[in-house]
């Protein structure tokens, strides 16, 4: 069941929370008229509107009604407006067209310009649509981004410079990661004061419904829509192509369109989108500019309570009333991902997330943003049907994930929390750093911090009040000084150490061990240089015989000279991790266990017949501390989970492995990090382990019995 204006309860069980959806620039629910526009037309009028029956005029006259509609609400005047699949399509299109025209221009001897100017914050299908058709039509013309100010907007002063040399000016109405509106007037006024011939694209997708548009009175030559960003279903686009201004169709056949985009017309679509513009036309369906904006700064205030330090990455007042993109000091975009997404408030992450880690946002470093907000930037974005309960419930949910990331440590505490203890693993995909806590003392060793960890180690020991022993690394001579610098007076930065960042006592020599709780650290150098460090229980050392050592840090598990110094059921501990093996031991690595991933994922559907079948099987919730607090106990089939964060899988391994192997289906959000966390126990032995698939996200939830 859908409720539209962003609640949504899609439960397979009346207690699972509700979702809140609040990233309307990817793209909008359906308007409940749009659905039953599309279903009529389905159902009753499904004609075929190039056919001359009766029920080929009935579909007809749904077409031409809501291309009237259209036209009328996006003051298209004397220009042409067809139907397409979408704002992809529209781009290519209007680039394809202008680009044909500018090549009959040439060979007719006359100068167009030689560059095609795009705004450096557009969308990727523009710059990519440019390169692609200027190859395969032989243009040879060049691409060149046109810079945005700090504000995001275009650099009218860059565009007055470069508009004499253009073929094809490309801007974009409003930006879909950041809502920055752009200054049509102001690059419309560039170019008619420039002379230039150029051809004009404006992408108008994200402005639709939102900004009011008046087409024919610009010089705009190409506009490009698309439904689904405004509660028209998917698949559905519009395209303003201005009076007089050269067009070739990218689809020829059946002359559909008047010849300008053949192929038999997407009817559902166009009869939904009609529904919309519509609703839009007669007014009262969607909220105005100021409630929005309401709406906004009520998100904003919240979410300045719940993340201390928060900075929006544009200016509010000049920026569609419906977007919020923010970075949070110290937190990843990734985390804030997880966070939100626990906590069933649905948002994106402003940054191309790759497996390793997050890229920077391109719109974002085009706005000079500082490298930490482009890359950990999160986009809250909501359409203009949202409603107040929505609100509400999205400002109770912000509050809740500040608390979950504030007492996982990654936000300031307000008070102290009850320290690690143990080994910690700080990763990202394929390479980790380390940490070994002794809460008892609050002191920790850490072993290879990645640069991407630093605020969040300084976080952790900084929040949870722990002196640093140690920085110690695998390889001599490593930079620290970043991390040293963010952990202040918690690490003293000027005692002596050797290469690897190993304690020297006064006397010069290094010091044979570090206690750490029950633990004692010792470190190895290896014939290649390399060191490892190798953790033994307390009562075992200094008997560091390899049998007793539980685990050791190494570069990595292939790592020469381990056998000697490791015992064959010591947990092997690498920093740079290829395989994504989490750990492993020598024995493991010996047996290379064969196992496919099918024997290992588990199906959602066959979890409560799992559970049946295996009444002492345990859910093992392996997502981050902040990532279950945000959750608030809904689980899987609402069976209690055991929380063992990935980061913490090491130091539950040791007694996993030595106890009883009762089944453990292993559970994150997506299925990914519970298929590694398994796969890494099925490796080390413990054939009772399983992930489910695809994670809660698919998975049946209910809040935990
Ligand atoms: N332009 C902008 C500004 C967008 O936000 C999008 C969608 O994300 C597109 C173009 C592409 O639209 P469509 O999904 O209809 O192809």
């Amino acid at each position: 069941m859908v409720k539209l204006c962003g609640i949504t309860a899609t439960a397979t069980n009346s207690t699972m929370p509700t979702e809140i959806y609040l990233d309307g620039n990817a793209t909008t629910a359906v308007l409940p008229a749009a659905i039953a526009a599309a279903v009529d037309i389905m159902g009753q009028r499904f004609g075929n509107p190039s056919s001359s029956h009766g029920a080929g005029l009935q579909a007809k006259a749904v077409l031409e009604r809501t291309r009237a509609c259209a036209m009328r609400v996006l003051g298209v005047g004397p220009g042409r407006l067809m139907f397409n699949s979408g704002a992809t399509e529209g781009i290519q299109t209007a680039v394809l067209s202008a680009l044909c025209a500018l090549r009959e221009r040439q060979a007719n001897g006359e100068a167009i310009g030689d560059l095609l100017l795009y705004g450096a914050t557009e969308h990727k299908a523009v710059p990519q649509s440019l390169e692609h058709w200027n190859r395969l039509l032989g243009l040879h013309l060049t691409l060149q981004a046109l810079p945005v100010d700090g504000d995001g907007r275009h650099d009218l002063a860059a565009l007055r410079a470069l508009a004499p040399r253009a073929a094809l000016v490309c801007t974009m109405a409003a930006n879909n990661e950041t809502g920055v509106i752009s200054d049509l007037a102001g690059i419309a006024a560039v170019l008619t004061e420039t002379g230039t011939a150029a051809y004009w694209l404006v992408d108008c997708v994200q402005a639709l419904g939102k900004l009011p548009l008046e087409l024919a009175h610009t010089r705009i030559d190409y506009a490009p829509f698309s439904g689904h960003k405004l509660y028209a279903p998917k698949g559905i686009g519009m395209l303003y192509v201005r009076a007089g201004a050269p067009y070739t169709p990218l689809i020829m056949g059946g002359g559909q369109e008047a010849g300008l985009r053949s192929g038999t017309e997407n009817m559902a679509g166009i009869a939904a989108l009609g529904a919309v513009l519509a609703a839009l036309e007669q007014g009262g369906t969607f909220r105005t500019h100021a409630e929005l904006a309401g709406f906004r700064a009520r998100l904003a205030d919240s979410l300045r309570a719940a993340l201390p330090g928060i900075v929006f990455n544009h200016a509010f007042a000049a920026s569609l009333p419906t977007t919020l993109n923010f970075s949070v000091p110290g937190v990843g975009s990734r985390e804030l991902m997880d966070v939100f997404d626990a906590a069933g408030v649905r948002v994106s992450s402003g940054s191309a997330c790759s497996a390793k880690q997050a890229a920077p946002s391109y719109v974002l470093v085009a706005m000079g943003v500082p490298d930490w907000r482009a890359s950990g930037a999160i986009r809250m974005s909501f359409g203009p049907l949202t409603d107040e309960a929505t609100i509400a419930a999205a400002c109770a949910r912000i509050a809740r994930c500040g608390a979950a990331l504030r007492s996982g440590g990654l936000l300031p505490m307000d008070d102290m929390p009850a320290g690690h203890d143990g080994v910690l693993q700080l990763g990202v995909d394929g390479a980790s750093g380390w940490l070994v806590l002794d809460a008892a003392r609050r002191r920790c060793v850490v072993i290879d911090p990645l640069p991407e960890q630093t605020a969040r180690i300084a976080t952790l020991v900084c929040g949870h009040d722990y002196g640093v022993d140690a920085i110690v690394a695998t390889s001599p001579n490593a930079d620290h000084a970043t991390l040293i610098a963010a952990l202040g007076p918690r690490f003293d930065g000027d005692a002596a150490t050797d290469a690897y960042g190993w304690p020297m006592p006064a006397d010069g020599a290094s010091a044979s061990s570090l206690p750490l709780g029950r633990h004692v650290l010792t470190a190895v150098t290896h014939a290649d240089g390399q060191r490892s460090y190798l953790l033994a229980t307390a009562e075992q050392a200094p008997t560091t015989a390899a049998a007793a050592v539980r685990f050791a840090f190494c570069a990595t598990v292939t790592q020469p000279g381990l056998p000697a110094c490791a015992g064959p059921d010591t947990l092997l501990c690498p920093t740079r991790d290829a395989h994504n093996q989490l750990c492993t031991t020598l024995r493991a690595l010996a047996a290379s266990v064969a196992q496919t991933e099918a024997e290992v994922r588990l199906d959602p559907a066959a979890l409560d017949a799992f559970l049946q079948a295996h009444p002492g099987a345990r859910l093992v919730d392996v997502r981050e501390p902040y990532e279950c607090a945000a959750t608030a106990g809904v689980t899987p089939g609402g069976q209690p989970a055991i929380p063992v964060p990935l980061g913490q899988l090491a130091d539950r391994l040791d007694q996993w492995l030595h106890g009883e192997h009762v089944p453990l289906v292993l559970v994150c959000r997506s299925g990914n990090r519970s298929l590694k966390a398994a796969q890494c126990l099925r490796r080390l032995g413990y054939r009772q382990a399983w992930s489910l698939d695809g994670g809660l996200a698919l998975a049946p939830l209910a809040l935990a019995a």
